[in-house]
């Protein structure tokens, strides 16, 4: 089976070695193709007014200067002369849950494998202020080839992508796998943090609190975190509400534009 890797912290991130070791788990034939630098919260851009810089380092190793998605077109539709049968993105240092989604190139990653037709995964590992420079990886990569095996053996729908947390905790210590739904955070954490440049103008970054503020809903995977279970979403490519689509159908149809 033909894996392509790649992630959104950059080619150099501790956490691309640990996607490339889960999916060696899976196959030989294992290829990397990843950003030349961080490209965190990229979401799904592409790259359309700037030329996109390929660089071999190695035996099936690429560096891009894009971002995550890509990656994914570079890998799939020029690097590779046959597609991959799956597409990893990470594993992320730090989660990727509730709005994060909307905002993660990691998960973007995944969304690009997807839209291409093949099955693809995001792997996060979250950490907090301690384990900020120390994740615990070895809980990805004790995990993640499980999970992914089984998955697969089941069949990923066309068009839904698994989008996949690891806790804050050591391996021993998960207790162990909630499916679950995109959580909703209290979007109050996010704030804007002014400071001073060497000339006194201001300039600004964005910033999210650290604390969650309420308990998280019961089903989602930021209580699967919370409570150092590991989580697996499957996110559909499709964001229609249809609920309110027949609604506003009802809505429109009656009205006289
Ligand atoms: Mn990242």
């Amino acid at each position: 089976m033909r894996i392509l890797v790649t992630n959104d912290d950059g080619i150099h991130a501790p956490g691309l070695v640990v996607c490339e070791e889960i999916a060696r788990a899976l196959s030989d034939d294992v290829w990397v193709v990843a950003p030349e630098t961080d490209q965190s919260g990229v979401s799904h851009s592409l790259s359309l007014n700037d030329p996109l810089r390929l660089r071999k380092i190695g035996e099936r190793h690429y560096a891009v200067k894009g971002t995550p998605t890509d990656c994914v077109i570079m890998g799939v539709r020029h690097i590779l002369d046959t597609p991959p049968a799956l597409v990893l993105s990470g594993v992320n240092r730090g989660q990727n849950v509730a709005e994060d989604v909307t905002y993660s190139g990691t998960v973007a990653g995944a969304i690009e494998g997807t839209v291409l037709g093949i099955p693809s995964f995001a792997l996060s590992q979250a950490y907090s202020a301690e384990t900020r420079q120390k994740p615990f990886w070895e809980t990805a990569r004790t995990f993640a080839p499980g999970i992914i095996r089984r998955t697969l053996e089941t069949g990923v729908p066309r068009d839904v992508l698994i989008n996949v947390n690891f806790p804050d905790c050591p391996p021993e210590a998960v207790g162990g796998i909630a499916v679950t739904t995109q959580g909703k955070r209290d979007q109050d954490l996010l704030r804007i943090e002014a400071r001073q440049d060497g000339r006194g103008n201001p300039y600004y970054w964005i910033a999210f609190a650290r604390r969650e503020r309420s308990t998280p809903a019961h089903g989602t995977d930021l209580l699967a975190i919370a409570t150092n279970r590991i989580s697996v979403t499957p996110l559909r490519l499709d964001l229609t509400d249809e609920p309110f689509m027949t609604r506003l159908a009802e809505l429109f149809a009656e009205a006289t534009v």
